[in-house]
């Protein structure tokens, strides 16, 4: 059980799940004036930072050899500006597309808030062949 110091709050942003842990980059999204913060940056240069605390038989492997995703998070808006309700949208590798990875995302990233109604998951690889969120394992 996890105690929430700051639950109002959804996060967004990017991770993999390497020993049934989150290791993510997350940012905090406001209902207002939320200011993207995460630009530039990305699975590949996050993983130069990180690489040598998950060797694998002693060695560095590459940012797309773990299972990633993201997690994408937008607040919505009335016609008077006034914040509704958030978007959520997480992309996610086929082989963390479980009940126990789910939960271990919407955790990490505070996606149990009742201002966001739903998550919709998604797998790119299912769908367009292409190799966004495709770990070494699902190749
Ligand atoms: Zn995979």
């Amino acid at each position: 059980m996890i105690l929430k110091e700051n639950s109002n709050y959804p996060y967004e942003g990017y991770f993999w799940i390497i020993n049934n842990k989150i290791v993510g980059v997350a940012a905090e999204v406001p209902q207002y004036n939320y200011d993207y913060n995460l630009n530039g940056k990305t699975h590949k240069n996050t993983w130069n930072k990180i690489c040598n605390d998950y060797l694998v038989n002693g060695k560095q492997v590459a940012f797309d050899y773990f299972p990633r995703g993201r997690v994408m998070v937008d607040p919505n808006y009335d016609e008077n500006n006034k914040f509704t309700d958030y978007s959520c949208l997480v992309f996610l590798d086929k082989c963390i597309n479980n009940t126990e990875c789910k939960n271990l995302i919407v955790s990490y990233y505070n996606l149990d808030l009742p201002s966001i109604p739903h998550i919709i998951w998604m797998m790119l690889n299912e769908r367009a062949g292409i190799e966004h969120y495709t770990c070494n394992g699902c190749k």
